[in-house]
């Protein structure tokens, strides 16, 4: 293939360019979000996005407008950055105070040597007015998107930025229509395809959220404990840092479920989550409850020693062992088995661990049950 083959029109390359500009956008903010989650960054998603949506379009609208600055053209890739600000404004929803857009208009007058043009100045108001009307529209709806509020400002904007356009580069009423038309297609276009990509990441955030919970308690499951338990060990291995866990059974819950059904059972379990949910959170956040088995937990305390941890391990229990479910009327009475243990210079991997706990949750449970065993 030749160039002499390649006669595309240039509205379909500028779709193709479009759609190119954002999936690379997508590529880089997805891998940039990967990389700052693995290495446990913790900055905010739409945070991130934010400031790397701004830096990546003003790079953008700069680039281009280099290569044509100065010449009679210059207006040629205008729709490309009306869609980048219409991206940034309305999709990643970022709020620019209007004293901001002075010294970025005048930067970007001044780079296009357009400060001395009035034509130039009604333009970069009205797109400052423009900028806040989405902006202003997308916060109402509740950060729901609503195609209405969307395609109107872009209709009377962009017939507006045309128009002053026109007027200063002197091209004809069909160019002028044809930029307008196409400036309205491209924005129709970027609606879809940011509808589209966010549909594809809501639906794998809900199916990672699916993955890591257990349905029935809602508390994380033993994939996220596996998960969370091998970075933890590392980390803390690695930098010398505390951890310590407690793991507990339910005492004799199948005669729960014999004796109440098995419903009733399942009531125990929501219950024992929500009690043990309320003493972590009025603790410390950090500390997180994982269920792990039908009727057992582990708790991760990270930064904790034995003696730190002591005191919540002994709240929960004394929660636990007191505060009886009511059921159908009818109050049962729950205990658990505990075992404690921290982390040891000798463990070598994360499962070393947690057999010193599990073992000392059995010595509870050999010895009476209702007890804790720490060591
Ligand atoms: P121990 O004091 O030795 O722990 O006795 P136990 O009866 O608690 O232990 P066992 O392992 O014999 O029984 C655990 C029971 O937990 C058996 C199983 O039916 C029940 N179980 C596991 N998951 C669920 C659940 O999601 N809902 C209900 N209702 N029961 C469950
Ligand atoms: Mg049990
Ligand atoms: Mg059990």
């Amino acid at each position: 293939m030749t160039w002499n083959v390649w006669h595309v029109s240039p509205f379909f390359t500028s779709i193709f360019f479009i759609l190119g500009v954002f999936t690379l956008y997508q590529v880089i903010y997805d891998g940039l979000k990967t990389v700052l989650h693995s290495k446990n960054i913790n900055i905010d998603d739409d945070v991130l996005n934010s400031w790397f949506g701004v830096l990546y379009m003003l790079i953008f609208i700069f680039s281009m407008q280099a290569t044509v600055v100065g010449t009679p053209i210059s207006w040629q890739f205008m729709n490309f950055q009306l869609i980048a600000l219409i991206f940034c404004s309305y999709f990643l929803n970022i709020h620019v105070k209007w004293y901001f857009f002075f010294p970025l208009m005048l930067c970007y007058m001044a780079f296009n040597g357009s400060i001395g043009y009035w034509e130039s100045w009604a333009h970069g108001l009205t797109l400052m007015c423009f900028y806040m009307t989405l902006n202003h529209f997308r916060r109402s709806q509740k950060n729901q998107y609503s195609f209405i509020y969307y395609i109107t400002p872009a209709i009377f904007f962009g017939a507006m930025l045309w128009l002053f356009m026109k007027i200063k580069f002197n091209f004809s009423w069909t160019t002028y229509i044809e930029e307008w038309f196409y400036f309205i297609l491209f924005d129709v276009l970027l609606y879809s395809y940011v509808n589209m990509i966010l549909r594809d990441s809501k639906l794998k955030l809900h199916l990672l959220e699916f993955a890591n919970h257990d349905a029935l308690t809602k508390t994380q499951n033993y994939a996220a404990y596996s998960s969370q338990i091998k970075y933890l060990f590392e980390n803390s291995t690695n930098n010398k840092l505390h951890l310590s866990m407690m793991m507990f059974d339910i005492d004799h819950f199948k005669s729960i479920n014999d004796t109440y059904g098995h419903l009733a059972g399942d009531k125990v379990l929501q219950h024992v989550v929500d009690v043990v949910q309320t003493v972590i959170d009025a603790n410390d956040p950090k500390v997180k409850l994982y269920r792990t088995g039908g009727e057992e937990f582990n708790i991760i305390f990270p930064g904790y020693d034995l003696n730190s941890t002591k005191p919540v391990v002994r709240e929960i229990f004394m929660s636990l062992n007191h505060l009886p479910v009511e059921i159908d009327g009818k109050l049962i009475h729950i205990s658990i088995s505990v075992g404690v243990s921290t982390l040891s210079s000798e463990d070598v991997e994360p499962s070393d661990f947690y057999t010193r706990v599990d073992g000392n949750l059995y010595h509870s449970k050999r010895n009476g049950r209702m007890q804790i065993t720490a060591a």
